[in-house]
């Protein structure tokens, strides 16, 4: 049925330094002793990383594996890509700290190029240093500017685990039982899971139904992301942000857009993943690709919405540091530069066309979906009843990582593979993991 012999890496030019280390037994040790727990481990035994360079990372015994998750969706241009190694070195021989009450050039500068990358009116941007706080912050704005109180978002999202996001998040391998703060939690367009297929208009009567029998008819704001990450690489139905936001506007709210996994280019095409559909938010939140995995976040939005925050302290002590902004900003210039808009969507349909013929071929593939480098991969024990093959997917995790590759799972049952590598992921390496996926799942 699959190929008979076990896909090659593609071939790579860099030699991993020797590594002279504690070993993976003695790392992982440590961590139990001194980390706190968590049920967040996708290995039976984690992969020991040693070292990174570009869409590659290295364990201990110099074994290389091809990443493609990004970290967790975060290393947006490639481990250690030298220009924006390069840029944060040179920042920190200069200054690495000083907070917004000086002035320092590189805070300004990532500001003004971040802010060149939005539509409409969004030019006032706000660092922080995480996509949490960055939906913190846009929850704060959006209660302050329309002076209601309540939020929307959908079932499955993922906006954090600070105790105000957790409200927003929507999924209960994350939360806990204490206050949602007043959210609603609306139906989810997932055009191959929810009730409606890809019929936005369904979905977004869901959303005005919410309003008019849950709310007081006003609200605060409603967030999504375009394209959900931990709940299973979800792309909303077609239309559905256009219908949505309409309604949320209607009831005095704002739309806020969360781009911590979708920005940066990495659906391909466009550089802001609500860009795919036709929608311009009030506020976009982002994280993650934003800083190539420097601790960093922003909250972009209009003049407008900024202004509620101008009379109080609006402080972040680490928000806008020199070294992540100059970080940042490189990121930008290297997107730019390596035109990765364009390569994502070039790579992406190349990749999603190969996984379409496994699907053709493997029975355990109930969905193949995304743009770009943001694809997703739904195992499924039964196509008809779209049974979650949970552990399926959890064997095939650790096959895949025997053949060298690094992949995420996600989606409330641990069913979907996350293919969301760093963004100079190549052909090559599309065929190697198709490749790898159709060796693997044919020895299921
Ligand atoms: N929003 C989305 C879409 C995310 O995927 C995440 C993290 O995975 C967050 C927000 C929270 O970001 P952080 O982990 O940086 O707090």
């Amino acid at each position: 049925l699959g190929i008979d012999s076990p896909p090659r890496i593609p071939s790579f030019d860099y030699q991993p330094r020797p590594y002279k280390g504690p070993s993976a037994d003695e790392v992982l040790e440590k961590r139990k002793q001194f980390l706190g727990p968590s049920l967040f481990y996708y290995y039976q035994k984690p992969v020991n990383i040693v070292e990174g360079k570009m869409q590659y990372l290295f364990d201990e015994s110099g074994r290389r594996y091809l990443d493609c998750f990004a970290g967790i969706v975060t290393v947006s241009c490639g481990h250690c890509h030298p220009e924006i190694s390069d840029a944060i070195m040179e920042q920190s021989k200069i200054l690495q700290h000083a907070t917004t009450i000086y002035l320092h050039h590189a805070i300004g500068d990532f500001a003004e190029a971040l802010a060149s990358k939005m539509p409409g009116n969004l030019k006032v941007v706000y660092f922080v240093n995480s996509g949490s706080e960055a939906n913190e912050l846009a929850m704060l704005m959006a209660r302050l500017y329309t002076g209601n109180l309540e939020m929307i978002s959908l079932r499955n999202a993922y906006h954090g685990g600070s105790s105000g996001t957790l409200g927003l998040t929507a999924l209960n391998t994350w939360k806990y039982s204490i206050p949602q703060g007043e959210v609603h939690h609306v139906m989810n367009p997932d055009p191959y899971r929810g009730p409606f297929g890809s019929d936005a208009s369904k979905y977004a009567k869901d959303l005005q139904d919410h309003i008019d029998y849950g709310t007081c008819g006003r609200v605060a704001g409603f967030i999504a992301e375009t394209f959900q990450g931990a709940g299973g690489a979800v792309e909303l139905a077609p239309g559905y942000l256009k219908l949505a936001y309409d309604i949320v506007r209607k009831a005095g709210g704002v739309c806020i857009a969360d781009e911590v996994q979708s920005g940066f280019g990495r659906t391909g095409g466009c550089y802001w993943g609500f860009e795919t559909q036709g929608v311009i938010p009030d506020i976009v939140t982002m994280a993650k690709g934003i800083g190539n995995g420097l601790p960093l976040g922003a909250v972009v939005t209009t003049p407008e919405i900024a202004s509620v925050l101008a009379q109080k302290i609006q402080f972040n002590t680490f928000g806008g540091n020199p070294v992540c902004s100059a970080g940042g900003l490189a990121v930008l210039r290297v997107i730019d530069k390596e035109k990765r808009q364009a390569h994502c969507a070039d790579v992406g349909s190349h990749l999603i066309s190969r996984l379409k013929e496994l699907q053709q071929k493997h029975e355990i593939i109930g969905d193949v979906r995304g743009k770009g480098l943001m694809l997703g991969l739904e195992l499924v024990t039964d196509q008809k009843e779209k049974t979650p093959a949970k552990a399926e997917t959890a064997h095939l995790l650790e096959k895949l990582r025997e053949l060298g590759i690094l992949i995420g799972k996600g989606g409330l049952h641990g069913n979907v593979f996350r293919i969301k590598p760093p963004m100079c992921f190549s052909r090559d390496d599309a065929d190697f993991l198709a490749d790898a996926l159709d060796y693997s799942m044919s020895k299921l």
